[in-house]
């Protein structure tokens, strides 16, 4: 579909097509297109396969023995917030001197021209980066490192199930490609539950003052939203997985989002394509707020009416629809 201006006014860069979902919804059931997307988006070098090693390595190597971990001292949870700190800052914080400070790409593949604040009431410090920083360690990383401990006593503890790895390999990769799925169906609901006006005015307003994004804005969020938007990983309480694929559910839900936020599609080595980074599908809603509450792996969007696919028609039919609200 062609441009017209005012999509051009507003963003620095937007991609060509309009926004794409998953195709395995899609009907009749094109089978090619669905393996093209899983693997695209899923299993080719992304950074989903970064995580999933990082989970590993993670679970094997800078996690305490399950031994330490059967009593609840402060010494190795402080150890597990360090740690996630210390991941906060490789990944957010990489992406965010690369992008944003040395600039290494220009304004290649930026939705925005804007840069972050600095002078800005509106963020603590005056400063909008400092700000998202401070939200996602002490309230990001705090949720994070509270479920990481409570799951991983309960493990040490035999209050939880697993199954590991070795026992049930196939167990182990359906959760890999089932997070796709669970992970959109559970973001589109409890982002719905948070635009409720009470949720949106106390608790969410904290992420969506940035309404231009960077790295350090991905979980950047009120603690009572983080304790919800991070609450997935609790389906390992009642379905029993091994201990790595929760720790992979648990990175994937704190570190993706400083990828999603990056404000940058595409990470660039000169010509060459790094990583997919950023969607437009979330950079939309940080704009436009009441469309896109979900992601591109399951298009709840569509089915419940809050698709904006981008284009100049989807912003005149969703403001169609703000004003009816209102008459
Ligand atoms: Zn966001
Ligand atoms: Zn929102």
């Amino acid at each position: 579909m062609k441009k017209i201006s005012e999509v051009r006014k507003i963003w620095n860069y937007s991609p060509e097509e309009p926004i794409n979902y998953n195709p395995l919804f899609d009907w009749p059931i094109k089978p090619v297109k669905i393996f093209n997307w899983m693997v695209r988006r899923w299993i080719s070098i992304s950074r989903f396969l970064m995580f999933i090693l990082l989970g590993f390595a993670i679970y094997h190597y800078l996690t305490p023995s399950l031994q330490t971990m059967e009593n609840f001292t402060l010494d190795w949870v402080l150890l597990i917030f360090l740690r996630n700190t210390a991941l906060l800052f490789l990944i957010a914080g990489s992406l965010h001197l690369y992008l944003h400070v040395y600039k290494i790409q220009g304004d290649r593949f930026k939705f925005l021209k804007r840069e972050m604040s600095t002078n800005n009431k509106l963020f603590k410090f005056n400063n909008q980066v400092y700000d998202n920083m401070f939200w996602s360690i002490a309230s990001g990383v705090t949720v994070w490192t509270a479920y990481e401990v409570l799951y991983l006593t309960c493990v040490a503890n035999g209050w939880v199930n697993i199954v590991p790895f070795t026992e049930s390999p196939i167990q182990f990769f359906a959760w890999i490609l089932c997070f796709p799925l669970i992970r959109g169906t559970h973001f589109y609901f409890i982002h719905r539950l948070l635009h409720h006006p009470f949720l949106f005015k106390h608790v969410h307003i904290t992420h969506h003052r940035n309404v231009n994004t960077g790295p350090w804005s991905g979980i950047s969020m009120h603690p009572i939203e983080n304790i919800i938007y991070q609450s997935s990983p609790l389906i390992h309480f009642i379905i029993p997985s091994d201990p790595v694929v929760v720790i992979i559910h648990l990175i994937l839900v704190t570190l993706n989002p400083a990828f999603t936020h990056s404000g940058f599609e595409k990470v660039m080595n000169k010509e060459t394509k790094i990583l997919d980074s950023a969607d437009f599908h979330h950079q939309l809603h940080h704009r436009y707020y009441d469309c896109n509450y979900g992601n591109m792996d399951v298009p709840l969007d569509v089915w419940l009416g809050t698709h904006h696919d981008g284009t100049d028609q989807a912003t005149k039919n969703l403001r169609m629809k703000k004003r009816n609200a209102v008459i």
